[in-house]
């Protein structure tokens, strides 16, 4: 210790000294944040809060297959693909020379709703797997066992940077929330994650007006460390986007029309990601606008294979095309597009096939059954 301060005082006692003691500083008030997980949904109310508590943010790199074949080094073959992707960007912050990484662990959203658990050990999972020198900021959010809030959370996430004042972290809470909403207005107009994204960070707001037509309509049904990692998705909206699909997702309903989706599936929810999968695969299958359903896994997932057997059923029961895809570390991008264009395809052929049918009866228009089809096809 002694030793310490003397070398210390000799670098202070030096112009490079003072450049040094600047970076202590900086790294002490530096977090690095992941991008995976609860980054997708969560970012911009983590950037708004630590950006107002004087907090600097380094992100790990966007997602590369280095990322995926250094994450999966490390864990069991079985673990799901989004995990994977974590630990690869826990290990790109530590090769960054980045010191505190924040792993939060979200165990329970609400009373007696989970998150699975991998999320909930998120922070016992990297120490067991990570075996490197870092600090996990590792605050834990259980509304259910500890009655452990958003503010505790908060507080929790603070302290290792020597933040304990109240105020202060309310009013970082407040800058956080503000991100966040802004984030949220712009996506529910339809804006792209990306844009919005980077609007909201900025502080800005736009509401972008919809001009272009499209003649289908999907909804894209997954979590958001699945479809906004580009790496993950294979960039699965710019695809459909190039086929003239216009795709919905999850970030364009409110809680309340998930919530509704949930119930009108005949559900109870149980999962936190519920919402974004049941709930949104409830209300999209109730929506005549949407075409068709394609629903985005990871191999390896236990909560999600429960809730897209159940959402398989009632696409059915809604008389509604689903594809499922299922993606892991070794998914090629050639079988994706391929499956992708066959159900578009379909879905194109299925709407000419219904505008065809489609006559104007006493001035209204009405369907009819599109026997000549049906006939043909038995003839033929
Ligand atoms: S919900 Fe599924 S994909 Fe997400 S972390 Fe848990 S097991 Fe993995």
């Amino acid at each position: 210790m002694i030793a310490k301060i003397l070398i210390l005082k000799y670098y202070i006692s030096s112009k490079k000294g003072i450049y040094l003691v600047e970076k202590i500083q900086n790294s002490e008030m530096t977090i690095g944040i992941p991008r995976g997980m609860s980054f997708y949904h969560n970012y911009p109310f983590y950037y708004g809060f630590f950006t107002d508590l004087g907090i600097k943010i380094v992100l790990s790199d966007v997602t590369t297959k280095q990322t995926m074949t250094s994450g999966s080094a490390l864990v069991v073959t079985e673990t799901c693909l989004p995990i994977k992707v974590y630990i690869g960007h826990v290990l790109n912050l530590i090769d960054k020379g980045i010191d505190k990484i924040f792993v939060p662990s979200i165990q329970s959203i609400a009373p007696k709703i989970y998150n699975c658990s991998k999320i909930r050990g998120l922070p016992d999972l990297v120490r067991n797997v990570v075996k490197k020198d870092f600090t996990m900021i590792e605050a834990t959010l259980d509304k259910s066992e500890k009655n452990q809030g958003l503010y505790d959370f908060l507080k929790e996430t603070a302290a290792p940077f020597g933040i304990t004042d109240e105020e202060k972290i309310k009013k970082a809470a407040k800058a956080g929330w503000r991100t966040y909403n802004n984030f949220h207005i712009m996506s529910k107009s339809g804006m792209s994650y990306k844009k919005a994204m980077n609007y909201a960070l900025q502080g800005k707001v736009f509401i972008e007006s919809q001009t272009k037509e499209f003649p289908i309509s999907i909804a894209l049904i997954s979590h958001g460390y699945n479809i906004f990692d580009e790496r993950t998705s294979m960039k699965i909206f710019d695809k459909l986007e190039k086929m003239d699909v216009k795709v919905y997702s999850s970030l364009q309903l409110s809680n309340e029309q998930m919530d509704d989706g949930i119930k009108a599936l005949g559900q109870e929810m149980y999962w936190a990601n519920e919402r974004e999968m049941t709930g949104a695969a409830g209300h999209y299958l109730k929506d005549i606008k949407i075409d068709g359903i394609i629903t985005l896994t990871a191999f390896g997932c236990g909560p999600d294979s429960l809730m897209i057997e159940r959402i398989t059923r009632q696409a059915k029961r809604f008389n509604k095309p689903l594809l499922n895809l299922t993606v892991d570390e070794q998914t090629g991008e050639a079988g994706f597009i391929t499956r992708l264009e066959a159900f578009v395809d379909m879905l194109f052929r299925k709407k000419r096939a219904s505008i065809i049918n489609k006559i104007e009866i006493n001035g209204e228009s009405s369907f009819i059954p599109n026997t000549n089809y049906i006939e043909t096809k038995k003839g033929s």
